[in-house]
């Protein structure tokens, strides 16, 4: 069971998932639709979850 969570961006509002490692890094994420970073904290929303 792998925890990861969802992230969606401030700047074009995509949703994407990220590895929860990142999740209270203090590391900026890297949106892969247009390449936006910032803190996850800064998310329009996060939705965290398990992966089975
Ligand atoms: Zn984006």
């Amino acid at each position: 069971m792998k925890k990861i969570f969802t992230s969606t961006c401030p700047k074009c509002k995509s949703t994407f998932v990220v590895s929860w490692e990142l999740r209270h890094a203090g590391l900026k994420l890297i949106c892969p639709i247009c390449g936006h970073r910032y803190l996850p904290d800064k998310s329009l929303a996060i939705d965290e979850r398990e992966q089975h």
